[in-house]
């Protein structure tokens, strides 16, 4: 008698990854459509869920009024960077998952009729990481805030600076906060909005700096993680630490604000922030924080027989916006791809 084996059908999998969630927070089964309409919030617990930089957008800005800038944008292995496969792979990878050039995209928008500039980040492309092209498109998005003198957006979603591009991506962060600064002195305004997670390089640099800093509920935010931090003051860390609540009690946040909220909240702020309309030009302004003078005083102070001659010391009106254009312009032969 023949020997009747069983037959192998695909057996059928109760929850479909493509289908449902399970929240992490109340461990209720979610509906990935349902979730998707609720913004990503578990209606259970209110759980937020990270967010793609398209969906955010759509969140925040007026209907069909977001234009996209410098959309082409890539990164180029400037290092020849392999780790476990090499670095033009993993971006290669990333844009086929993403469908985006880099993990941030930057334009302009109107949020309840307010015209803006605006950078999202997505944590889905590399985590987020800031290279090269994250760091000219949140310089860029300021750039034209300054040149228009609309506010300027950064929703962050990073867990830092990009370790493939090496110093490259380090350079982001003074590049940044330096194109940040101009926009302060100048008395245009910026909301930082940080969302989960908001860790490293970028929050060492343009994420913490906004005029107000917003974040959304139980977002991870800080600069190194908790163990690292546990280890280097060898102390245990309180509850709730680096959570957006815990940054909030200790005035680190300005707003913790829900996603449901966001919109209201943001145009509401940019009924308040108007850009100053007779503000001293940027140049003039510049003499309030002068990092080079600073420097260059400290400098002679420590080591007065440095003897930095008048030659070489930056000329008033002159030093970092002088320095900053042939830097800027290289690096955007770096990006270009
Ligand atoms: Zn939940």
């Amino acid at each position: 008698m023949p020997i009747k084996l069983p037959s192998f059908r695909p057996r059928k999998d109760a929850y479909p990854a493509d289908l449902w969630t399970k929240c992490p927070s109340c461990s209720e089964m979610l509906f990935n459509k349902q979730l998707d309409k609720a913004d990503r919030v578990c209606p259970t617990c209110g759980h937020h869920f990270r967010l793609s930089a398209e969906a955010r957008i759509a969140l925040l800005v007026d209907e069909r009024s977001f234009i996209e800038a410098d959309a082409g944008l890539q990164s180029v292995d400037a290092l020849g960077f392999v780790d476990q496969k090499p670095y033009p792979d993993r971006i290669a990878a990333a844009q086929l998952a993403t469908g985006m050039r880099d993990a941030a995209i930057r334009g302009t928008a109107s949020i309840d009729g307010h015209r803006v500039s605006m950078c999202v980040m997505d944590f889905a492309f590399m985590g987020g990481s800031m290279g090269a092209v994250v760091g000219e498109k949140v310089t860029r998005a300021a750039e034209q805030a300054l040149l228009e003198r609309i506010p300027l957006i950064i929703v962050s979603a990073s867990g830092g600076a990009r370790m493939q591009e090496g110093t490259f991506a380090l350079m982001q962060l003074a590049k940044t906060v330096g194109a940040l600064e101009r926009l302060r002195v100048a008395g245009v305004p910026f909301i930082s909005v940080m969302s989960d997670p908001t860790t490293g390089g970028v929050f060492a640099s343009y994420a913490v700096l906004g005029d107000v800093n917003i974040a959304e509920p139980n977002a991870l935010i800080g600069f190194a993680g908790a163990r690292v931090s546990a280890g280097t003051i060898a102390q245990e860390l309180p509850p709730g630490f680096q959570r957006s609540e815990f940054l909030f009690e200790h005035g680190f946040v300005d707003r913790v604000v829900t996603r449901r909220a966001l919109r209201g909240e943001i145009a509401q702020l940019l009924r308040y922030l108007v850009p100053s309309p007779n503000h001293p030009a940027p140049i003039e302004g510049r003499s309030l924080f002068d990092p080079i003078g600073f420097l260059t005083s400290l400098a002679d102070k420590v080591v007065p027989d440095m003897g930095l001659s008048d030659e070489t010391a930056p000329r008033p009106g002159e030093g970092l916006s002088a320095a900053v254009p042939p830097a800027r312009a290289a690096d955007r032969e770096a990006t270009r791809g």
